[in-house]
C-alpha cells in the first residue's frame, strides 16, 4: 500500500525514516534481545535514549543552561491544569485566541483568577492581538502559539516584562525557531512535529520552577519532574524512544532555521491557491496571522467541502475536514509533510476550483 498524503492535524504524519528505523529496532533493541518497551526505565539503554532526546530538544531549541527540559504524559491537556496549579497564586494572564487557549482558561479559572488579556471570541478567533499589556502582578501571560483549530498562528511574542511568558506550542514546535530566552516555560505535546503521541516536553526557566508550589500531588509537580530528570515515575518509554528519531530527522534536515524555511513556502503555496481563487476558496484568518502550520479555508458551501473531502480521500489525501467544531477545511502541513505533497494539494486544489466554480 503507498502511503497517503496525511494532512491529518495530530497524530500526525511523521519522518518514513523515523518509521522505519523504529520498526527495525522494535523486537531486538541494538542486540539486546528484548525491545525497548520490554527494558526497564533504569536500564542504561534506556537512560541513553532519555537523555539524548532531552539533548536534542536543547540543542535543536537552543534552550539556555538556566532551563530544566521535562518529558511527562498526560498530553498538552495535563499543562493547562499544571500551569496553574504549580504557578498560579492570585491572578493570571491568557490571551483567548481559540479553542485550545479557551481550554486553558477554562481549566486556570478552577485556581484563580484569570485576565483575558485578549479576547478574540468576538472575532470568532480569526485574529491575534497587535499588541498586549500584561496585567501587573499576574501570575503569568499565557498564550497559544498556535492555534491548531482556527489556523491563527504568533508570528512574533508579546513583551511581557516581570510577568512570566508561558506559551502551548503544541502544533508548531520546532517548525521554526523560537527564542526561548523571553519564556518562562514552554509546553507542547509531541503528536505533531516532534514525535508521536504520549509524551509531552516543557521547559521551564529556574527561577519559575523555584516558584512552583509544593502542595501540589507528586505526578502534577514540575519541581519533582526536574529534581528527578523525568525519572521519577516510568515514562512513556516508547514515544520518547520514536521522538528522539524524529528529532535526529529534523537535526539532519538542518532544523528549526531550516524547517522555517520550507514552512513557509509550503503554507504560501496553499495561501496562494485560496488568495488567487477568485473567492472560491476562503480564508476566515486575518492575514498576518495565518498559521503555516493549519492552512484552514472555506469552500462556497458545506456541500462542496464535503465533496471536496471525498475526492481528496479518492485521490490518496488524508485528514483534510476541518475541525467538528468550525467545519470547513483543514490542511495540517507539519514538519513532516514535504513540499511536494503541499504541491500536490495545490494542485488539486486547483482543478477542484475550475471544476466547480
Ligand atoms: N494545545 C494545542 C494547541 C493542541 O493542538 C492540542 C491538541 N490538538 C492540545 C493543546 C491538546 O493536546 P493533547 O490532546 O495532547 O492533550
Amino acid at each position: 500500500m503507498p502511503r497517503k498524503l496525511n494532512f491529518y492535524p495530530g497524530p500526525a504524519v511523521l519522518p518514513l525514516a523515523a518509521l522505519e528505523r523504529a520498526k527495525a529496532d522494535f523486537v531486538d533493541y541494538h542486540g539486546m534481545g528484548l525491545s525497548l518497551v520490554e527494558t526497564s526505565h533504569r536500564s542504561k539503554e534506556y537512560e541513553e535514549v532519555h537523555n539524548a532526546t532531552i539533548g536534542l530538544i536543547r540543542e535543536l531549541l537552543g534552550v539556555p543552561a538556566s532551563y530544566k527540559v521535562l518529558l511527562l504524559s498526560g498530553g498538552a491537556t495535563l499543562q493547562f491544569a499544571m500551569v496553574p496549579m504549580n504557578l498560579l497564586s492570585g491572578s493570571c494572564d491568557i490571551a483567548l485566541t481559540g479553542s485550545w487557549a479557551e481550554k486553558a482558561v477554562e481549566d486556570a479559572r478552577k485556581f484563580g483568577k484569570v485576565n483575558l488579556v485578549f479576547d478574540g471570541a468576538p472575532s470568532k478567533f480569526t485574529t491575534l492581538p497587535a499588541r498586549i499589556v500584561p496585567t501587573p502582578g499576574a501570575s503569568y501571560l499565557h498564550i497559544t502559539s498556535n492555534e491548531t483549530i482556527g489556523g491563527v498562528q504568533w508570528q512574533d511574542f508579546p513583551e511581557t516584562g516581570a510577568v512570566p511568558l508561558i506559551a502551548d506550542m503544541s502544533s508548531d514546535i520546532l517548525s521554526r525557531p523560537v527564542p526561548v530566552e523571553r519564556f518562562g516555560l514552554i509546553y507542547a505535546g509531541a503528536q505533531k512535529n516532534i514525535g508521536p503521541a504520549g509524551v509531552t516536553v516543557v521547559i521551564i526557566r529556574e527561577d519559575v520552577l523555584e516558584h512552583c508550589s509544593d502542595k501540589v500531588p507528586a505526578y502534577l509537580s514540575y519541581r519533582l519532574h526536574a529534581e528527578h530528570n523525568s525519572l521519577y515515575n516510568t515514562p512513556p518509554v516508547f514515544s520518547v524512544y520514536l521522538m528522539r528519531l524524529v528529532l535526529e530527522w529534523i537535526k539532519e534536515q538542518g532544523g528549526a532555521a531550516a524547517f522555517a524555511e520550507a514552512n513557509e513556502k509550503k503554507a504560501a503555496a496553499l495561501y496562494r491557491v485560496i488568495d488567487e481563487s477568485g473567492g472560491f476558496y476562503r480564508s476566515p484568518v486575518d492575514k498576518p496571522y495565518r498559521s503555516r502550520m493549519n492552512v484552514v479555508f472555506r469552500l462556497p458551501t458545506e456541500e462542496l467541502e464535503k465533496d471536496f473531502v471525498k475526492e481528496t480521500e479518492a485521490a490518496g489525501m488524508i485528514g483534510l475536514k476541518g475541525h467538528r467544531s468550525v467545519g470547513g477545511i483543514r490542511a495540517s502541513i507539519y514538519n513532516a509533510m514535504p513540499l511536494s505533497g503541499v504541491e500536490r494539494l495545490a494542485d488539486f486544489m486547483r482543478d477542484f476550483a475550475a471544476k466547480h466554480a
